[in-house]
């Protein structure tokens, strides 16, 4: 069996295939770790500009892995895109998400959370379901749910990611365009999808404070999305001069180490009770 397996991942790039030994094992883990409740959730907040109110968080998984120490999002997110484990990773995130989000209604019940969602959610036929389901379990406002989806996983499969994505705002959930700047979406399609707000990628945002080149990307990029309509939030803030342009520039939101770490529940509530009005 195990010859077979060898046979087969020497046939593929081991980057890309799904099945070379050591994804085979990751993937065990992973499922294991699902069924097992051991991933955690760690929030990161987001700052309105204008007023410098907190305005929500953005969930963020993590997996502390026993025998390999923790294993980034980066590496077991694209092994679980290309399993199916997605699917049950995804319900996870957004019930544990909303689970925190309930919580927070005694702090303040119209903070959001926002969610990162695969292409692979968007062709699920039950994802729709699981959403809208999750949402009345939790008695949570669908106005306080943003789904993060990038560029590059809405231009999969674009008129299936359209219909879906359109559901699921007909019934008042958000979307955020992830990563900005770095896929190659077209403008003209994007225009189609209905999007709420546009994340600029981190790396136009870090150094725009010494990168003249960077900080022109930035600018333009806020005002042709107010001009389009679309509410705009800048990820990777790592300085206060960073935050000083971003707000000159009328950019609506902040996230980034600057602000705060992704941090563990509890800490955030600790966070939130020094930082929050
Ligand atoms: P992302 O959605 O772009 O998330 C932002 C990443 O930037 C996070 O990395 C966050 O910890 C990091 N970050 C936050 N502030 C700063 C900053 O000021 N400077 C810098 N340099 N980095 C900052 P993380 O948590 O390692 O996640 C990496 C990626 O993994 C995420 O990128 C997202 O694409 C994916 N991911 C994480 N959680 C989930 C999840 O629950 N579901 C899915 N589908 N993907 C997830
Ligand atoms: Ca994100
Ligand atoms: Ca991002
Ligand atoms: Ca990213």
């Amino acid at each position: 069996h195990a010859g077979n397996l060898d046979t087969f991942a020497t046939m593929y790039d081991p980057v890309m295939n799904p099945y070379s030994p050591d994804r085979l094992t990751l993937m065990t883990d992973l499922r294991e770790a699902i069924r097992r409740n051991e991933l955690s959730l760690h929030l990161q907040p987001q700052r309105h500009l204008e007023s410098g109110l907190v305005s929500g968080f953005e969930a963020l998984v993590r997996w502390p892995h026993g025998r390999r120490g923790p294993i980034p999002p980066d590496e077991f997110i694209p092994v679980a895109e290309r399993t199916g484990l997605i699917r049950p990773l995804t319900r996870w995130v957004l019930d544990e998400a909303l689970r925190f989000c309930e919580r927070l209604n005694e702090v303040d019940d119209s903070l959001t959370v926002s969610i990162n969602i695969s292409a692979v959610n968007l062709r699920d036929p039950e994802f729709i379901r699981d959403v809208l389901n999750l949402l009345d379990a939790h008695r949570m406002a669908a106005t306080r749910l943003k789904l993060e989806v990038t560029e590059t996983a809405a231009m999969e499969e674009p008129l299936r990611s359209l219909a879906v994505l359109s559901e699921l705002r007909d019934h008042g959930i958000s979307l955020s365009i992830d990563d900005f700047g770095t896929g190659h979406s077209s403008l003209s399609y994007l225009r189609r999808l209905p999007v709420d707000e546009i994340k600029i990628d981190r790396s136009f945002v870090m150094y725009m404070d010494a990168n003249e080149g960077d900080a022109t990307i930035v600018r333009a990029t806020v005002n042709l999305c107010h001009d389009l309509g679309y509410q705009v939030v800048a990820e990777g803030v790592e300085t206060q001069s960073v935050l000083d342009q971003l707000t000159a520039m009328g950019c609506d939101g902040a996230q980034g180490y600057y602000l705060s770490a992704p941090l563990p529940e509890d800490q955030l509530l600790e966070w939130l009770e020094q930082h929050h009005r």
